[in-house]
């Protein structure tokens, strides 16, 4: 039988169609999680022919999420928290890495994939410090004037921003107003996290990146854009970048020494922490 007739129809929320890809259940698919159905998994194996390592694209991005989120509830003594593209909710999702280390902090996610809002909303029935909100992500008004983000999260105290793994989605040339448009509406003190597909622009990995490129915009996922290290560094919105800046995700603060060389799609994803002055 194949995978996708393997869930039974009410695993399905309403609205969901199952013959187009979606970024959200792609995303699951390449972290070995059982929200996807089979056109899903076929973007990723459309990208495994020119990188068989893809999923650890996933993995390097969602990796670099949890420890930054450590950090951000640790050294930072962050208590509110707006993850813009939660995504599917996994092991280790924001709320439960920062409420682990600030028991009272506030964590309202942002997403637009049905699938994402009725898995999310039934993990936090019990959670009331935290959120789901349905919005554009790309639209910072739409999710800046929405009243649960108004009235959950305190404006006038620090936030964290998280565009983690969701900005590379976003086909516009404005990216750096986008995330000026947040920075602006942010208290002093507050950060900004972004991960996102790399271009590295040397010899050895430009030609992977470009080619991971274009396999994920010509899906039925349809984006996934690798940026340089330049575009990338200008999605923080303003904001200081936090030691060691913006590196490669698997080279932001690893959780030990290196044993191991990074493969070549580890070298296609980028990652930083900004603080706002
Ligand atoms: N941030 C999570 C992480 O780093 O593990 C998930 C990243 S996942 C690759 C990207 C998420 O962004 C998906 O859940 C997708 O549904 C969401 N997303 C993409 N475009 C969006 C939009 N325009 N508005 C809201 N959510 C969006």
């Amino acid at each position: 039988m194949p995978d996708a007739v393997q869930k039974s129809p009410s695993s399905t929320p309403v609205g969901v169609d199952t013959n187009r890809a979606s970024i959200a259940r792609v995303y699951d698919a390449a972290l070995n999680g059982t929200n996807n159905y089979e056109i899903d998994r076929e973007v990723l194996r459309q990208v495994a022919t020119v990188a068989p390592e893809v999923n650890d694209l996933a993995w390097a991005n969602r990796n670099f999420l949890i420890r930054a989120c450590r950090f951000l509830a640790t050294q930072g003594k962050v208590t509110q928290y707006l993850d813009c593209g939660s995504g599917l909710p996994t092991a280790e999702n924001t709320h439960q890495v920062v409420q682990r280390l600030q028991p009272d902090a506030r964590v309202l996610y942002v997403d637009n994939d049905p699938v994402v809002l009725a898995h999310g909303r039934a993990l936090l029935e019990e959670n009331p410090q935290t959120r789901f909100v349905e919005a554009d992500i790309f639209d910072p008004k739409q999710v800046l004037e929405n009243t649960t983000v108004r009235e959950f999260l305190d404006w006038d105290q620090p936030i964290a921003l998280i565009q983690n793994g969701t900005l590379h989605h976003y086909l516009g040339a404005d990216y750096a107003d986008l995330m000026v448009s947040y920075t602006d509406a942010l208290a002093s003190g507050s950060f900004v996290v972004v991960a996102h597909f790399l271009d590295p622009q040397t010899p050895e990995h430009s030609e992977i990146a470009r080619r991971m490129e274009e396999k994920f915009t010509h899906s039925p996922m349809g984006s996934g854009v690798f940026r340089t290290w330049d575009q990338i560094a200008t999605m923080f919105g303003g904001t200081r970048l936090v030691d060691p800046g913006l590196v490669l995700c698997e080279d932001w603060w690893p959780d030990g020494p290196r044993y191991t060389e990074l493969n070549q799609v580890q070298e296609c994803i980028a990652g930083g922490v900004g603080r706002k002055a």
